[in-house]
């Protein structure tokens, strides 16, 4: 058993600390939110007044925040995590952030910390089989290794700080190039008189298979579990890929590395936000695609 302080108690984190409370740890939390709070404490986990208090004397200290300006403030600012910290625990950053600022963190906080975003959305969050993607040294990543693994299925080791959040952006860039061009596939399957089913039958047993299809299937029928079968309520926001692939584009600016495919992407998600997609699965896309239909 560990004690574990994790903090912002969201979609996400909300039931990341249950989970790691259900596995026999004393979980300490925080969040902003006061419901978030209520709701983790209902689920066995210790509120704490501050994000501060939440570290303090943890062997291990999480954070589940939005984005990168949180996670900043959260260690380094006025949430003043790092400083509370017992200069021995391992810091885990699970949100989903830029890679820049997650290397700079990691450098200013004076512990060992690692950067672990995860993928699987709030259903895996909850059945604790999230994946996730590890950057940081490899001694505080083995400390670590069994309270990810409290919460999630696949827990990889990517390389130093700033490893996890490459990965990930890497990873969701080709998701929503491959969601597309499925999407396109199926539309012009569609003019072509092509049944859906056809067209998912020969692709997911040749070339054009992915995940995308496998599991997201963006029509609705081939896959019953799919965002597609329920009006593509989500699953992943389109809101939240649009946020990943904005970070793939800034890593990509910073690296000097032209990724026209996921510019483009960006360009497509941001379009469908603007039509009213943000709360829908990002697979709902295709509608925007087919032109409004
Ligand atoms: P969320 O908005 O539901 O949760 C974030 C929580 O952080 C909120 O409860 C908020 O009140 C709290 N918070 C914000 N600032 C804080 C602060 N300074 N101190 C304490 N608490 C603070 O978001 P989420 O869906 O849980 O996502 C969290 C992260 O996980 C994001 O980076 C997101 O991109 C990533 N992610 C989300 C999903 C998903 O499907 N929701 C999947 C993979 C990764």
């Amino acid at each position: 058993m560990a004690r574990i302080g994790f903090v912002g108690l969201g979609n996400m984190g909300g039931p990341m600390a249950r989970n790691l409370a259900r596995a026999g740890h004393a979980v300490t939390g925080f969040d902003i939110v006061p419901e978030a709070l209520a709701r983790a404490a209902a689920a066995g986990v210790t509120p704490a007044g501050s994000a501060a208090e939440a570290a303090r004397g943890a062997e291990f200290v999480l954070t589940m925040l939005p984005a990168g300006e949180q996670v900043r403030d959260a260690w380094l600012g006025t949430g003043g995590m790092a400083a509370a910290s017992d200069p021995g625990a391992v810091l885990v950053d699970c949100s989903t952030i830029d890679v820049a600022t997650a290397r700079e963190v990691a450098a200013a906080v004076g512990r060992p910390m690692l950067d672990a975003p995860v993928s699987g959305g709030v259903m895996g969050a909850e059945a604790a089989t999230l994946t996730f993607m590890v950057g940081g040294p490899a001694d505080a990543f083995a400390r670590a290794e069994p309270i990810l693994r409290a919460m999630g299925r696949n827990v990889l080791h990517c390389g130093e700080a700033g490893a996890g959040q490459a990965a990930k952006t890497c990873n969701n860039m080709v998701l929503a190039a491959t969601m597309i061009v499925t999407c396109e596939a199926f539309v012009l399957a569609e003019k072509l008189g092509l049944s859906h089913q056809a067209l998912f039958d020969v692709m997911s047993r040749s070339s054009g298979q992915s995940w995308s299809l496998s599991t997201y299937c963006p029509v609705p029928g081939p896959v019953p579990a799919s965002p597609a079968n329920r009006d593509y309520r989500p699953g992943f926001a389109a809101a939240l890929m649009a946020k990943d692939l904005g970070l793939a584009q800034e890593a990509a600016r910073a690296a000097g590395v032209e990724t026209p495919l996921g510019a483009q992407a960006l360009a497509l998600y941001r379009r469908f936000l603007e039509q009213g997609g943000a709360e829908a699965d990002f697979s709902g896309i295709i509608r925007m695609l087919r032109g409004g239909g």
